[in-house]
């Protein structure tokens, strides 16, 4: 079947990666990329050169159109805790008026797929976390407009397929990172790299002893056009995907150290409610994504990103986060 799809925060760190992986296929007729360039640039986007692919620049929540597509696909949120704290509210809206209005764009019988996060486990009290674990997280604290409303959104499309029979797919992502995060994303692995190559300084929060697990974007899109995709499937989600090599943040900024001499880390201040460890319980995601596994290493992908922000540090203004 030709599928035309909508795919929303398409211009963004992740969603460009999709966007590049769904126009190598030959079912797609159509692709609209939705963004609003709050977080997502049209560099990301400057390369592709495919009469199927069409930028609109609007937000998820008031996006309006005669088109109904196939696909949707919602990734039309800031990932990066400094960029949602900024501008909460509108965090919410992105996420969760961003599925209520786009739902309506769907065909009959058409999907929507919603990119979740491992921060609705808040800070979680046990390691690995399975889809099973319910979460430890603050309804009121400050990472709590992009939990909840993740949270909210997973339920609302929940709702959806129960009340309506809507086909839904969610995935649940740990930390990402890779080539096109921006320079002032502020995320760990990019702020470090992006410090190492300008001030010199990377700074970790608390004593960098919080741990992640941190998955290569080459890794993730990969499984979410697995998951997106596949027809027959009896699991709609929640799934998680992600690296379930746990490291520390300490660990990220020393190895960065060594690959760029010269560079030293500083301690600043914990950051208040930072998840003290995230990794995921990857059984159910081997089981329903046979094949897939992230496989590329920590050590090539940040050098990788390293390669990657170089080129982008002679070539532009912004800073990485201080
Ligand atoms: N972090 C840090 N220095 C930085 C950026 C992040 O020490 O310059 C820490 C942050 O406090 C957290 C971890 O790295 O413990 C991962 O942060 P990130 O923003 O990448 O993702 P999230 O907190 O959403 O997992």
């Amino acid at each position: 079947m030709q599928r035309r799809i909508l795919i929303a925060g398409g211009a963004g760190f992740l969603g460009s990666h999709l966007v590049d992986r769904l126009l190598r296929r030959h079912d797609v007729e159509k692709i609209v990329i939705l963004d609003n360039l709050w977080t997502g640039t049209r560099g990301n986007l400057a390369h592709i050169d495919d009469k199927r692919a069409a930028f609109v620049e609007g937000s998820a929540e008031s996006f309006a159109t005669d088109e109904r597509f196939d696909e949707i696909l919602h990734l039309a949120s800031p990932a990066s805790p400094p960029w949602y704290m900024r501008d909460p509210i509108r965090v919410i809206q992105a996420n969760v008026h961003g599925a209520l209005n786009l739902r309506n764009l769907l065909k009959p019988g058409g999907r929507f797929c919603f990119t979740s996060t491992s921060e609705v486990y808040g800070d979680p009290l046990i390691s690995p976390q399975p889809e099973s674990y319910r979460g430890s997280v603050d309804c009121t604290g400050p990472r709590s407009s992009y939990d909840e409303s993740k949270r909210c959104t997973e339920s609302l499309l929940f709702e959806c397929n129960r009340v309506y029979g809507m086909d839904i797919r969610i995935v649940r992502l740990f930390n990402v990172y890779g080539p096109r995060t921006r320079i002032d994303d502020g995320r760990a692995v990019s702020n470090f790299i992006g410090q190492a190559l300008t001030s010199g300084v990377l700074t970790v929060y608390g004593d960098g002893r919080q741990s992640r697990s941190w998955g290569y974007v080459d890794d993730i899109a990969d499984a979410l056009e697995r998951f997106f995709w596949r027809d027959h499937i009896d699991y709609i989600g929640p799934l998680n995907i992600g690296n379930d090599r746990e490291i520390a943040v300490v660990d990220v900024a020393e190895y960065i150290t060594k690959l760029v001499p010269g560079t030293r880390i500083e301690y600043l201040p914990p950051v208040p409610q930072d998840p003290t460890n995230r990794c995921p319980d990857l059984t159910l995601a081997r089981k329903v994504l046979p094949g897939w596994s992230a496989s590329i290493p920590y050590e090539t992908g940040v050098r990788e990103t390293l390669e990657w922000f170089k080129h982008i540090v002679r070539t532009s203004e912004a800073v990485p986060l201080a």
